[in-house]
C-alpha cells in the first residue's frame, strides 16, 4: 500500500458494504467523527435489499439487547426506536427434555421488534444525516496502491477504503475472497418459523424467550420469542433443516408451550412457512488488511454461542469508524487499533465455545436435566445459566464465577440422582 495512505488525509472516501446494524452503524459514527474532527469524509452506503414495503428481509428474531440503546442514543445520536419494540422481554425460560427454569434478573430488558422495521429506521437515519445512500449490490472490487475500485450493479464507486457490513452474504464473501486474504466465518444454519394464537383464543404469551437445550444430535438449542402479536420459532444447527423443524416443533416440551397456538402458514397448509438465516461460529480469517475492514457478522466478531448479534454489529462498525477517522486504514491502523478495540469479543471466542460444547454434550447424554435440577437448589448456577442463556456477561466471567466446587458438586449430586 503507498504509505501516503497510511498518513491522516484531509479527506477520506470511504464505501460501506451492507445497510444492516453494523453498516448503518459505521456510517453513522463516521459521518459524526468527521464532523467532530473537523475533517472530510465522503461515505456512501450500499444496501442491496429493500426492507421499505417490506420487500426484502434479513432473517432475525429481531430481540435487541443492551447496550443497544445506549449505543444507538449516546454514540450515534440517532434516538432508540422504542416506538418500533412490541414488547420488553424481561427473562428466559430454559428447557431441558423433561425440566424447565425460570432465569431472569438483569437491571436492563432486552425489547422484541421486527427486524425488518429496525433496518428501515437505521437507513432512514442514515439518508436523514445527509450520507448518499445507493440502492445497489457491490459486485466486484479492484485494489490499487491509491485507492478502490466497487463495482455496484449500476455504476462504479472510487474508494480510500471499504467497510465489508455484508453479514454472511456467500456471493459477497467470495468477492473479497477473490480480491484479499479474507475467509469468512463458518456459520451454523438456522430456520424460523412464525405461530399465531388459534382463533378465538386471545392468548398472552407472557414476557419471557423459552430457550430450548434438546437432546437431538442435530439440533443445538431452539427458541420461541414473542412478539405480542406471534410467536417465532427458531432452531440452530450445523446443518439444521424443514424436517428438523418439524420433529422441534413435535416435541412434547415444545408443544406444551405452543398448545393454543398454530402456525401462520396457509390455513389448508400442513406446513408451517419457513425461513433460513445462517450464525456465524468462528472468527473470520483476514478481516482486516490494507484499504478494507470487516465488521459484524462478515468478520465473525459476535458472541460465541449466544448471539447479541445486532449490537455486536453495532458496537463493531462504531469500532471500524472510530479506527478509520483517528489512525487510517492501513493493516497496520487496523490491526494497532481496531483488533485490540475488540478484544473483549475475541478472547471470549474459546469460552464461548467451550460453553457450547459442554451444553451440545449434557443436553445429548441427558445430563441437562441435572443442571436445571441443580440450578433451583444453587443460585450460582441459576445466575450463570442467565448470563449464558442472556449472554449479558462474558463466558470466561460466567465460568470463572460458576466452576466451583460447591457448583459441581451440586450437578454431580443432580445427576446421581438420576440413577437412583
Ligand atoms: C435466525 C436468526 C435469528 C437471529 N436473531 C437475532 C436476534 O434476535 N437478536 C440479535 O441481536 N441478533 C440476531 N441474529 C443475528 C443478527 O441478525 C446478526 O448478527 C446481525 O444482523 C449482523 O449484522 P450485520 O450488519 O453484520 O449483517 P446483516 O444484518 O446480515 O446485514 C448485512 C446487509 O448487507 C447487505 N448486503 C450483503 N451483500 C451486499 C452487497 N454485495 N451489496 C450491497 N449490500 C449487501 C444485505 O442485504 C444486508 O442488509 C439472528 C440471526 C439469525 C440467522
Amino acid at each position: 500500500m503507498d504509505p501516503a495512505a497510511d498518513e491522516y488525509p484531509e479527506h477520506v472516501r470511504v464505501v460501506v458494504i451492507g445497510g444492516g446494524p453494523g453498516g448503518t452503524a459505521c456510517a453513522l459514527a463516521l459521518n459524526r467523527l468527521s464532523a467532530e474532527m473537523g475533517r472530510q469524509a465522503h461515505i456512501t452506503l450500499l444496501e442491496g435489499k429493500q426492507f421499505k414495503g417490506e420487500r426484502h428481509y434479513n432473517q432475525c428474531v429481531g430481540v435487541l439487547a443492551p447496550p443497544l440503546p445506549d449505543l444507538l442514543e449516546n454514540q450515534l445520536k440517532v434516538p432508540f426506536p422504542h416506538h418500533l419494540c412490541l414488547m420488553e422481554i424481561d427473562g428466559y425460560v430454559l428447557h431441558s427434555n423433561d425440566q424447565e427454569i425460570f432465569l431472569g434478573g438483569a437491571d436492563e430488558n432486552s425489547f422484541a421488534l421486527r427486524r425488518v422495521q429496525f433496518d428501515e429506521y437505521m437507513l432512514d437515519a442514515v439518508i436523514q444525516c445527509g450520507i448518499p445512500m445507493s440502492s445497489a449490490r457491490a459486485v466486484d472490487l479492484e485494489f490499487h496502491n491509491d485507492g478502490v475500485t466497487v463495482y455496484t450493479d449500476s455504476s462504479s464507486l472510487e474508494a480510500d477504503v471499504v467497510v465489508g457490513a455484508f453479514g454472511l452474504d456467500e456471493g459477497s464473501a467470495s468477492m473479497f475472497a477473490r480480491t484479499t486474504a479474507y475467509r469468512p466465518p463458518h456459520a451454523l444454519s438456522s430456520i424460523v418459523t412464525k405461530y399465531v394464537s388459534n382463533p378465538g383464543s386471545e392468548v398472552d404469551f407472557g414476557t419471557h424467550i423459552h430457550a430450548f437445550l434438546p437432546s437431538h444430535p442435530k439440533i443445538e438449542f431452539g427458541a420461541i420469542t414473542p412478539k405480542c402479536t406471534h410467536l417465532t420459532i427458531n432452531i440452530a444447527g450445523k446443518a439444521v433443516d424443514a424436517d428438523l423443524m418439524i420433529t422441534f416443533l413435535n416435541h412434547p416440551e415444545v408443544q406444551a408451550v405452543l398448545s393454543n397456538f398454530e402456525h401462520a402458514g396457509a390455513m389448508d397448509s400442513e406446513q408451517p412457512p419457513l425461513f433460513k438465516g445462517r450464525f456465524p461460529s468462528s472468527l473470520a480469517h483476514h478481516y482486516y488488511g490494507d484499504r478494507y475492514v470487516m465488521v459484524g457478522d462478515a468478520a465473525g466478531l459476535v458472541r460465541a454461542f449466544k448471539g447479541k448479534g445486532a449490537t455486536t454489529a453495532v458496537l463493531t462498525g462504531i469500532r471500524a469508524a472510530e479506527t478509520i477517522m483517528g489512525h487510517g486504514f492501513s493493516e497496520r491502523a487496523f490491526h494497532d487499533y481496531f483488533l485490540p478495540a475488540n478484544h473483549e469479543i475475541i478472547e471470549d471466542l474459546p469460552y464461548g465455545r467451550i460453553m457450547r460444547l459442554a451444553a451440545i454434550y449434557l443436553s445429548r447424554l441427558g445430563y441437562m436435566d441435572a443442571v436445571i435440577r441443580a440450578a433451583r437448589q444453587s443460585p450460582e448456577i441459576r445466575s450463570a445459566l442467565y448470563d449464558a442463556v442472556s449472554a449479558h456477561a462474558l463466558y470466561k466471567d460466567i465460568m470463572k464465577s460458576s466452576l466451583n466446587r460447591k457448583s459441581i458438586l451440586a450437578v454431580i449430586q443432580a445427576i446421581s440422582q438420576k440413577y437412583t
